[in-house]
């Protein structure tokens, strides 16, 4: 069976009289451990692809699922859990809690969750076990972006989601966060 699964997926935005449609009969399939790549121009409808895929948004038509479970049949209570437990989210901007060390913020995420990584170990895994002590201020731009994918991956979620997760970085760094998703991918066999 596919791990991931989106059949005949429709998003629509209601905006007064206007029908927005963010996604229009989105059909695809990703394997487990897969290393999957969403392409297109501003306003294809990526973010509410990965959104729906992560429960933070729910269809309005077709069917998602991750794993064996119906998502897209969820109730919100449902959904909770599952963004709990079973996925890992790294966004463009970090969203790291900003007066809480590097290893803070991994441990606030490993504190929710069922069968957390090792903090200081996923931290030393994206490269970071010289920086645990330091607060998000005092790191860079790709720093604070491996605090956010430690944090995602230390609730060792079923999937890791990423937005847009290098498009505030430059190009150099841009490449470094890159190859480090693609090492978890590796190393770790989890689908991204
Ligand atoms: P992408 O991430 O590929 O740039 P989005 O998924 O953010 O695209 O948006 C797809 C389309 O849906 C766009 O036309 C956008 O304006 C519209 N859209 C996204 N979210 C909403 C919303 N909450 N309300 C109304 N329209 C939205
Ligand atoms: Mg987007």
């Amino acid at each position: 069976m596919e791990f991931v699964e989106f059949r005949d997926v429709t998003k629509v935005y209601t905006m007064g009289t206007n029908d927005i449609r963010a996604a229009d009969g989105v059909s695809f399939t990703i394997r487990k451990g897969e290393f999957c790549v969403i392409v297109g121009p501003s306003g294809a409808g990526k973010t509410t692809v990965l959104n729906m895929l992560g429960g933070m948004d729910t269809c309005s038509g077709g069917e998602i699922r991750l794993d064996g479970q119906l998502i897209s049949s969820y109730t919100r209570r449902q959904l909770t859990d599952y963004r709990r437990y079973d996925v890992g989210f790294v966004f463009q901007f970090y969203n790291l809690v900003q007066n809480l060390t590097a290893l803070e913020n991994v441990e606030l995420a490993s504190e929710i969750c069922r069968d957390p990584l090792d903090p200081r170990e996923v931290l030393r895994e994206v490269g970071l076990e010289h920086r645990m002590a330091n607060f998000p201020a005092q790191l860079s731009g790709g720093e604070q972006q491996r605090v956010a994918i430690a944090r995602a991956l230390a609730m060792n979620p079923k999937v890791l989601l990423c937005d847009e997760a290098t498009s505030a970085l430059d190009p150099m760094t841009t490449a470094s966060i890159l190859q480090l998703l693609k090492d978890i991918n590796t190393r770790l066999g989890i689908t991204i």
